[in-house]
């Protein structure tokens, strides 16, 4: 006990002593307020294949812009809901918010199409379970890497109890939403670059799809993406088509399974 207490000791004094050095590098830059870990302060630039995005990532837990977003969405929707009751299933799972939807929903499961450190290895397009067996699906940047996203986003629909709910965000990187003839290694296999239009593609599903932006939460927590998306396209990124503006919010859509099934 007493040597956990002393390395989380010598970590957290560790940790502290980095954010203030950063903070000391950084002292011009705008300061945030990361709604996760409340770390207040200037947040870290992201350099990625896509190019750099400034103000992405929390330098305390590490959470981007999309997580920040994600996060206060579901804490929104879920704050009157007895979640400790609801099953959820966690698709491509991203390791960062793993504690907070284990503390959150009494059952969590894994799945994924490759990985190996998930409970369940499934075919989004084909999902192994009965109908309505989650309270709650979320899969982030997850619709993007599928040709047939329509079978999956009808598997999810399938699989939700009656009221259940989908969180399905994906990267919003174009005006109107594109198919690419092939998958992008360099956007980790994206196979469209999704607009805003892209969420109309689960209307048919879901008799209700409640769309969360940017433009929704204080901007402290900062979930805009500050991108130069005027030079796209890139040799990295072909099929992306440059856009305005260096400010591109986020949308989280938030899909509502019918209260009771049909017939039922
Ligand atoms: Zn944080």
């Amino acid at each position: 006990m007493t040597t956990r207490f002393q390395s989380r000791s010598v970590g957290s004094v560790r940790q502290s002593l980095r954010l203030l050095r950063f903070r000391i590098r950084h002292f011009r830059k705008r300061r945030f307020t990361c709604p996760i870990c409340d770390y207040r302060g200037p947040f870290e630039d992201a350099d990625r294949d896509t190019g750099i995005r400034l103000h992405a990532r929390c330098p305390a837990c590490g959470s981007m812009e999309r997580h920040r977003l994600q996060f206060l969405v579901m804490k929104r929707v879920l704050e009157d809901k007895k979640t400790l009751r609801m099953r959820v299933l966690h698709i491509a799972p991203e390791p960062f918010f793993q504690p907070a939807l284990e503390t959150l929903f009494g059952h969590r499961d894994t799945a994924d199409l490759e990985r190996m450190d998930v409970g369940i290895r499934v075919d989004l397009c084909g999902l192994p379970f009965t109908g309505g067996t989650y309270d709650c699906v979320f899969a982030s940047h997850v619709l993007e890497h599928i040709r047939d996203d329509i079978a999956a986003v009808r598997e999810i629909s399938r699989i939700l109890k009656p009221g259940g709910l989908a969180f399905l965000p994906v990267p919003l990187v174009a005006e109107k939403t594109t198919e690419y003839p092939a998958p992008n290694p360099f956007e980790s296999g994206h196979v469209r670059a999704p607009g805003p239009d892209y969420f109309d593609r689960f209307r048919p599903f879901f008799p209700k799809v409640d769309l969360y932006s940017s433009t929704h939460f204080p901007e402290r927590y900062q979930t805009y993406e500050y991108e130069d998306r005027t030079v796209w396209p890139t040799e990295r990124c072909p099929y992306r088509s440059p856009m305005e503006g260096e400010r591109h919010l986020d949308i989280v859509p938030v899909c509502h399974a019918p209260v009771s099934c049909p017939g039922g």
